[in-house]
């Protein structure tokens, strides 16, 4: 890391104990006597937990008339989290938002449809002042609508898409249901916040046939915007002029290996209202090689594979089942039902990996091979590899199961 950036950490560790939350989690540590890198690791790391139990204002850094606005995380339990925003830093954050939009080629002629909420969730208004401060066109429709959203970008015109992955789809869907696909004038999508696999994303394409790109953010720090897929597609560059980010083992706390998957922990380093230290996002990712062929000079994450609230531990080696499901949706050859079965023989841990298939015996044979050898390249573990009828797994309504971890411990 280079100066300049443990400068700023130094400085927003010292401006975070103007908080009431920090000046208790940070209490007994001497900050004056983190100096290097490795007094900064043991500091603790803030979860989400944490910033619930400051609300309202516990997070508060600056004095109360300094605020000009607050966004709050949607829980489902307990009490929200509330985070506060001086000017500052709402201009960072559509500074950096702006560089996403510019990064996905987006500039003044374009008409932007935001589908987002608005409100407290800081997804709609995000993209809206970023997009307005592009001097783009944009259309804030919030979330929801169908038909008016695809009357609208009928006759707006609409370039881009703003959405969540899964209203993508169903819009494209509409899209494609009401044969209006030659009226449509979209050329690009920018979608977030949540994790989509492959098969989304190919489905979309098919449909819309737009470039996509994916936005990564959280409510905690700023929202959307603090990283962004480039044209390579090959991950999210993430400003690490405004953030330092850390890759760690979810259960020993330590940084992993460049490249090993882990958790994304953020450091904020100029937020001003509620600045955060080492905050658990909790999204499974890993470093990818640098430099990008794009030219971007911020470093690359992965695509967020998986929460490390799912993951398994199998052999001494961390399993996200969206890693699974990701090395499945390669073959064409499987259907979209699978198993992950993991039992315990003695010692040794025993990973079963049942998928449905349309393939006859010998064909069902050599798949199983290609899937195994797969499975040990990018995640270390040679499975137990099981190619059934279609129609053999169970179907569930609700979410599906996929991990059955039998083991006792
Ligand atoms: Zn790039």
């Amino acid at each position: 890391m280079d100066n300049i950036t443990f400068k700023k950490i130094q400085h927003s560790i010292q401006h975070a104990l103007n908080s009431e939350f920090y000046k208790k989690h940070f209490e007994g540590i001497q900050i004056a006597q983190i100096t290097s890198i490795e007094d900064f690791y043991r500091l603790p790391f803030t979860d989400k937990a944490d910033l619930r139990k400051a609300y309202p204002f516990g997070l508060l850094a600056v004095p109360p008339e300094m605020v000009v606005r607050v966004h709050s995380s949607s829980g489902t339990t307990g009490d929200p989290i509330i985070i506060p925003y001086t000017r500052k830093d709402i201009d960072d954050w559509i500074n950096m938002f702006v560089r996403c939009y510019m990064v996905a080629g987006i500039g003044l002629s374009d008409i932007i449809q935001i589908t987002p909420g608005y409100g407290l969730w800081t997804a709609g208004i995000g993209f809206q002042q970023a997009a307005e401060k592009l001097g783009a066109m944009v259309i804030p429709m919030g979330p929801g609508n169908t038909e008016k959203q695809i009357r609208m970008m009928i006759d707006f015109r609409s370039t881009v898409l703003t959405a969540t992955s899964s209203y993508a789809l169903l819009l494209a869907e509409e899209i494609e249901k009401k044969c209006v696909k030659n009226q449509i004038n979209l050329k690009k999508g920018i979608f977030g916040s949540e994790q989509w696999g492959e098969k989304t994303r190919t489905s979309i394409l098919d449909k819309l046939g737009i470039e996509l790109y994916d936005i990564y953010g959280l409510t905690e720090i700023y929202g959307p915007g603090i990283g962004i897929s480039c044209k390579n597609k090959k991950g999210i560059h993430l400003w690490t002029d405004y953030i330092f980010y850390e890759i760690i083992d979810p259960q020993t706390g330590r940084n992993v290996p460049k490249g090993t998957y882990g958790e994304l922990v953020i450091t904020t380093l100029c937020k001003e209202g509620a600045p955060l230290i080492r905050y658990r996002t909790h999204d499974i990712t890993r470093e990818l090689p640098m430099p990008c062929p794009c030219g971007l000079p911020y470093p690359l994450i992965d695509n967020v594979v998986g929460r490390s609230d799912d993951m398994v531990k199998v052999k001494g080696t961390i399993v996200y089942p969206r890693l699974i499901e990701e090395i499945l949706s390669t073959f064409c050859e499987i259907g979209s039902e699978y198993q992950v079965q993991i039992n315990r023989k003695g010692n040794r841990d025993i990973l079963q990996l049942i998928f449905e298939t349309t393939q006859d015996n010998q064909n069902r044979y050599l798949l199983e091979e290609q899937i195994k050898m797969k499975m040990k390249s990018s995640i270390g573990i040679t499975p137990i590899v099981c190619g059934v009828s279609v129609g053999y797994l169970s179907r569930s309504e609700k979410k599906t199961k996929r991990i059955f971890d039998n083991r006792i411990f």
